[in-house]
């Protein structure tokens, strides 16, 4: 059985067509590209309309070269929401919210703990009841267990089924608060920081395989988008099966982000075209 891989969590825009090929090569064939932050503040809401276009647009057309199928989730993401000139963005997002290859709202959730994190966080939830979406929430670096209770608290209090919400970048000190919860669990593996494929394999080991997510997370940062295989592979050498493997690291993503009704895993539809700019028409 040749593995199949469905990263839940990989900011592609700032990675190249090089890493699109690796990641076919290792089994990659769909993905979940949430919007988020792009280290330099951006300065007005007509950036991020750009931004989006790019992620239900752009974006899908590349990988769609390689074989991957690409989906997004759209949001504020939170550490913008504290910029006043972003505000505007909420007033945006139920236009791409109804959009063809938006699974979620996302991501959102804390960075600061800030009261106009607060705002934007229920605002956006509230946004994913409206539309029928699963959420996406980002869970903060600093001060994890707090802000991971805080998380869980705002997610209870929307009124979201915890069964449509993915909460995202648990360690081993902040599974078991979000197991209880009912919510789905995603884990980031990184080269140096947070997670190690050695790690969520004891982490797998100690809470099972139900409403986990293993994702690389990877973007303009240090990163790797081959840690979802690689941890694959360090399940396996840990004794898991073929359809352990294929349970969290491909079926679990498709039933979470099922719940949109918009997945497009089917080889028989045509991938995304992009017809953006005319200048790449009529080529071959
Ligand atoms: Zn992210």
């Amino acid at each position: 059985m040749t593995m199949r891989i469905f990263d839940p969590h990989i900011h592609m825009t700032s990675r190249t067509t090089d890493d699109y090929e690796r990641m076919a090569a290792a089994g990659v064939r769909a993905l979940v590209e949430p919007a988020f932050w792009l280290g330099q503040p951006r300065t007005s809401v007509e950036t991020f309309a750009d931004y989006f276009d790019g992620l239900v647009g752009w974006e899908p057309f590349r990988a769609g070269q390689f074989g991957i199928r690409h989906h997004a989730a759209i949001a504020l993401n939170p550490k913008e929401a504290n910029d006043p000139r972003c505000a505007g963005v909420l007033d945006l997002l139920p236009r791409y919210l109804e959009k063809e290859g938006v699974v979620a709202v996302g991501e959102v959730g804390y960075d600061s703990m800030t009261p106009a994190e607060d705002e934007a966080f229920a605002a956006q939830l509230a946004l994913a009841v409206d539309h029928d979406l699963p959420a996406l929430v980002h869970t903060p670096h600093r001060d994890k267990a707090r802000g991971t209770e805080r998380t869980l608290a705002v997610v209870k209090e929307s009124g979201l089924d915890p069964g449509r919400v993915l909460v995202d970048h648990l360690n081993e000190v902040t599974v078991d608060l979000v197991q209880g919860s009912g919510c789905w669990m995603g884990f980031s593996i990184y080269p140096d920081t947070k997670m190690s494929p050695p790690r969520m394999v004891e982490i797998l080991r100690g809470h099972g395989l139900e409403r986990m997510l293993v994702n690389s997370a990877a973007d303009w940062g240090r990163s790797d988008p081959l840690l979802t295989r690689v941890t694959a592979d360090a399940m396996l050498a840990a004794g898991f099966t073929d359809d352990d493997v294929d349970r969290v690291l491909w079926r679990n993503p498709v039933e979470f982000y099922g719940q949109s009704g918009r997945l497009q895993l089917d080889e028989s539809e045509p991938a995304a075209t992009f017809e953006g700019n005319s200048i790449l028409r009529g080529g071959s």
